[in-house]
């Protein structure tokens, strides 16, 4: 059970400070303490090997990484659902992508294996990994599923 005075801590999108506030405050549109930008963006958030990190291990919310590369043709038509569903999620999720052609030791420390992998974490443990590219609902579907398995 969560109360509602409970703590919760987010990375920034923007400048990486991890912020805390009231679990109450999640639907109050919070902003960051430090660069007073907005915490939900309605966008993936792209990080490097250091970002990943940061928002593994001291996100409140889960995480879903999209580990992609500029070359691969089937990550490239997958973004725009991705984006989709980074504006649909609100603050219920963190949506992060890694581009594993600027951070090729991510693809080794995580073991990806090919591209688009899908990686879902909460509390910085890894619930649920998906490859390859997906259409929005099915997308959507996978994410409850392992938030409810797990
Ligand atoms: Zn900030």
């Amino acid at each position: 059970m969560k109360n509602i005075d409970d703590k919760i801590r987010l990375v920034c999108g923007q400048c990486n400070t991890v912020n805390q506030f009231p679990a109450s405050r999640l639907d109050e549109t919070p902003i960051c303490a430090q660069c007073k930008e907005k915490l939900f963006q309605g966008v993936p958030i792209n990080v490097n090997a250091e970002g990943l990190a940061r928002h593994l291990r001291h996100s409140g919310l889960p995480v879903l990484v999209d580990f992609w590369a500029p070359w691969c043709g089937p990550c490239i038509q997958f973004a725009p659902a991705y984006e989709k569903f980074a504006s649909l999620v609100g603050n219920q999720l963190r949506l992060l992508k890694v581009d594993t052609q600027q951070n090729q030791q991510v693809s080794v420390d995580f073991n990806i294996r090919s591209i688009p992998t899908l990686a879902l974490f909460r509390g910085g443990r890894e619930i649920g990994r998906l490859s390859g590219a997906l259409p929005l609902p099915q997308l959507q579907q996978w994410v409850i599923e392992q938030l409810t398995n797990n």
